[in-house]
């Protein structure tokens, strides 16, 4: 029912497009050093056949080129939401290359898959880590490269025993790797959770589900900047509600209360997505109006006041009239913050002292 606030969002996705372009980096980065290090320890060890050290580079040098890519795009294009997707094809590739280097050692007269079986474990611990999205992440980067070891061998006619002996210590990682992140993934995601409850509370007004005061006080500098650098209008409407003591002392304070939430959803009926709609106070509220000069801000006050006025609101199974006093002020090159509210607020002062229910600009 209650506007998220935008920045509250925005920001969350910034900082998690963040993490996940640096983790992107970083794993790309462990990548291209480790590759190339294992293959030159391989070449200077001479206990590897040379067809089979051939064979290593053809496997690892498809992972080397998806992080030298992914390292690249995270430099290059800093603000895309590409990382993500990178990430996921490390994490893949590496797996594949893993379960590659495991079933050629195993099929090669001279392998040795004991280390490859090593690997395995190591970068299902480092997929399980960096994947972040819970426990059938990992098992579909695991599994899926192993149907395909396992289908190869046994259709090479690899030793049954052995295949299952080397792959028993991987298997039991996964399982391990699975829990663990699901059991991280379930924790963040609460936090998460959490955080954005917080945040919404800290900025909604608990009565009308509207910005509260302090909210306001947080956006209003920044879109009046916003305004001014792209030389774009910016309004103030302020609004009251007319005799609204009336109301309470003739139907009852909880009657009040519903109006109140009745004009809210009024006037966030009536403004665009971009527009803030605050409960200034008790019976006062403002409305922020980006791109929208004068003229604009009088019209949609204008608008707001009759569906106000001309439809009674039904609570209790009673309809209770009610109006409201419009003010309305547009941003100069010289107002502060203050400065700008306080013509919108003179201009309510005169609609009321003109008689209520109208608009003042
Ligand atoms: P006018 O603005 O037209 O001059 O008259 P008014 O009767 O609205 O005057 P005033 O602003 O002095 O009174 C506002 C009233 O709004 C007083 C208070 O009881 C009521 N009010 C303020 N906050 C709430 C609220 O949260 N719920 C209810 N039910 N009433 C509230
Ligand atoms: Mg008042
Ligand atoms: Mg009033």
């Amino acid at each position: 029912m209650f506007d998220v606030p935008h920045d509250g969002t925005d920001c969350a996705n910034d900082v998690s497009l963040l993490v996940t372009r640096a983790t992107t980096c970083a794993a790309a980065a462990l990548a291209m050093l480790v590759l190339p290090l294992y293959q030159l320890i391989e070449i200077f060890e001479h206990q590897t056949p040379s067809d089979l050290l051939w064979l290593h580079a053809a496997w690892r040098a498809p992972v080397f080129l998806v992080a030298l890519a992914s390292l690249l795009v995270c430099m290059l294009q800093p603000g895309s939401g590409a990382p993500k997707l990178l990430l996921r094809l490390i994490a893949a590739s590496v797996m594949i290359m893993m379960f590659g280097l495991f079933t050629t050692n195993m099929l090669h007269a001279q392998g040795n898959p004991e280390p490859m079986a090593r690997g395995i474990i190591m970068a299902t611990f480092a997929v399980s880590l960096l994947s972040l999205r819970g426990g059938w992440e990992v098992l579909l980067h695991f599994a899926l490269p192993l149907a395909g070891s396992l289908a190869w061998l046994a259709f090479r006619g690899a030793d049954l025993l052995e295949t299952t002996t080397q792959l028993v210590d991987p298997v039991m990682m996964l399982v391990i790797a699975m829990i663990a992140s699901e059991l991280f993934y379930r924790i963040r995601g609460q936090q998460f959770a959490l955080q954005r409850q917080l945040r919404q509370l800290a900025s909604t007004d608990a009565l009308t589900g509207l910005h509260n005061r302090r909210d306001l006080e947080r956006r209003i500098a920044a879109e009046m900047s916003r305004s001014r650098r792209h030389a774009q209008p910016l309004s103030v409407v302020i609004g009251d509600l007319d005799h609204f003591k009336r109301v309470n002392d003739e139907y009852g304070h909880g009657v009040g209360d519903d109006v109140l939430r009745a004009v809210g959803v009024r006037m966030r009926r009536n403004l665009r997505s971009e527009d803030l709609a605050v409960r200034w106070g008790g019976e006062e509220f403002l409305l922020l109006l980006p791109d929208t000069d004068r003229d604009g801000a009088v019209d949609v006050a204008e608008k707001i006041r009759r569906t106000i006025s001309e439809h009674p609101i039904g609570c209790n199974g009673q309809e209770v009239p009610v109006t409201i006093s419009f003010g309305v002020a547009e941003l100069t090159d010289s107002d502060q913050v203050a400065d700008l509210i306080r013509r919108a607020d003179d201009a309510m002062y005169r609609a009321k002292a003109q008689g209520r229910d109208r608009v003042c600009a």
